[in-house]
């Protein structure tokens, strides 16, 4: 229990707004991306700023409360809220600068990726970001950052130059690759371990239009259609970055009649290159008999940015798999296929990437807390119903895809893919041998584990006693 009198005393020192369950915006404010995540806190505060972050984590100290911090809220595992204790909200924080003569952006904790693509879009700049506009900048980068520009100019936090953080203890500190080092090595990649990150500063890259779009064939057709992905991805240029997909098309009713609910498999991506090249290279997946739409175009990165977004609406039951894959073989894409024919909600989409061969693996494993790069072809099965009796058949359909594919898996995982019920095995798939590394940084700037609430690396050499890397 908080008294009202500590709250009180809370909001003579905080700048944003402070919100307990009787609040009329505390239901909204509690609400994350995946409706099967339904916490209660104690007390959620909405942050103005870094001095803000730093209040709400002394308090939380004070009180003795479980604490969450939330960018935007997408992370499915529901990392974003808790029950009873402290949400961190950094919503609200939404400061986006653009330097276009360093081409650099300074972003706060807040923000979207859409909103720092629109941002740099009048300067012809672009930041990588996610392959939608709606989810966060900071769980994002912070546990890896897959985008269209991966391939070439590599994860959203390769462009990281420097983060603004606040510890556990309250201090707000610098971390980039002059001051704080190790931190800053871990937070690329170690999600939200060691501290609340208030403000990102990001390489932006030049760029003018790209070419971007999807190919749509009949799921008929599907493991000939991925198939020939797989061979255009064998000589692909960095420029080049495409992905297979396998969804219904929205039963919306201003689709096209033919398609409208229809399971198909989708070819795509972008170019950012020289446009003419583009063309020539997709030619293989745009002209093709089978194709029932293809959508490729030139357009700026910030429209290409949205061009997936109508595929993960916000509000719908999530439940999550996914795992890097040796290699992208024959047998796998047909276990791919076949349990898609039989997946029970037109809302879930199997995601095929191919990020290998490209700038995102020339990044020396060690230079950053990201897992692997050893692995080229990643896969996540997101998922999604609108009804919650139907939880349990579509839990038990996503696990049985993911125990068919155990042959294909790769010993590793991309962090921010997880769905929260792996425990130690996705911990040690998203991390693998660099768990003992960052174990010991968070036994330095978290030995209490305040930022647990996250795919949770415990602190090695807690109390003065060796701890395991796995708690
Ligand atoms: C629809 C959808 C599409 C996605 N697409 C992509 C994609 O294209 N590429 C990709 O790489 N990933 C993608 N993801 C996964 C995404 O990277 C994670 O869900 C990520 O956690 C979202 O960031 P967020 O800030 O919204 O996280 P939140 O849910 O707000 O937070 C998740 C956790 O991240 C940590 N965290 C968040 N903000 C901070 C902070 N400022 N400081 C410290 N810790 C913090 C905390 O541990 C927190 O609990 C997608 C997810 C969804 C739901």
């Amino acid at each position: 229990m908080i008294t009202s009198s500590a709250i009180e005393d809370l909001k003579s020192r905080f700048q944003g707004k402070l919100m307990v369950p009787a609040d009329p915006q505390y239901d909204a404010a509690r609400r994350v991306f995946n409706a099967a995540i339904d916490r209660r806190p104690a007390l959620i505060a909405q942050c103005a700023g870094a001095d803000d972050v730093t209040q709400a984590l002394n308090f939380a100290r004070e009180q003795n409360l479980l604490v969450a911090v939330r960018g935007t809220g997408h992370n499915v595992a529901g990392f974003a809220v808790c029950d009873e204790g402290l949400v961190v909200d950094l919503t609200a924080m939404k400061g986006i600068e653009v330097d276009p003569q360093a081409r650099t952006v300074r972003v706060e904790g807040g923000c979207t990726w859409g909103e720092v693509n629109d941002a740099l879009q009048p300067f012809a700049l672009a930041a990588t970001g996610g392959f939608v506009s709606v989810t966060g900048v900071s769980g994002l980068t912070l546990g890896g950052g897959l985008g269209w520009l991966v391939r070439k100019h590599g994860l959203a936090l390769d462009n990281l130059l420097s983060a603004e953080v606040v510890l556990a203890d309250g201090q707000q500190v610098m971390a980039s690759a002059d001051e704080n080092e190790e931190l800053f090595w871990a937070i690329r990649g170690g999600g939200g371990n060691f501290g609340v990150v208030t403000s990102f500063i990001f390489q932006a890259h030049p760029l003018g239009a790209v070419l971007a779009g999807i190919v749509l064939h009949p799921a008929a057709v599907a493991s000939d259609a991925i198939r020939r992905w797989r061979e255009l991805e064998g000589g692909a240029p960095d420029e080049s970055t495409q992905g297979a997909l396998l969804f219904h098309f929205p039963d919306d009713p201003s689709g096209p009649p033919s398609l409208r609910g229809a399971p198909v498999v989708g070819l795509g991506g972008v170019y950012a290159g020289a446009l003419k090249d583009g063309e020539k290279l997709l030619r293989p997946l745009r002209e093709h008999e089978s194709k029932l739409v293809d959508t490729f175009q030139p357009m700026p990165y910030n429209a290409a940015q949205r061009m997936a977004d109508f595929l993960w609406p916000a509000g719908l039951y999530n439940y999550w798999k996914s795992s890097f894959l040796t290699t992208l073989s024959d047998a796998a894409i047909d276990v791919f296929v076949d349990w898609f024919a039989r997946v029970p909600s037109k809302r879930t989409v199997i995601v095929l990437e191919h990020n290998g061969d490209s700038a995102w693996d020339r990044v020396p494993d060690g230079a950053t807390a990201f897992g692997s790069r050893a692995w080229p072809y990643n896969f996540v099965v997101t998922s999604a119903w609108s009804n919650p009796q139907e939880s349990e058949q579509n839990i038990s359909w996503t696990r049985g895809l993911f125990a068919a594919l155990r042959p294909y898996l790769a010993p590793g995982a991309y962090v921010n893919y997880l769905g929260g019920d792996e425990g130690v095995e996705g911990l040690e798939a998203a991390y693998g041998r660099k768990l003992a590394r960052l174990a010991a940084i968070k036994g330095k700037f978290d030995p209490a584990n305040l930022f647990r609430l996250n795919q949770n690396i415990a602190p090695a050499l807690v109390q003065g006693r060796e701890a395991t890397a796995l708690g």
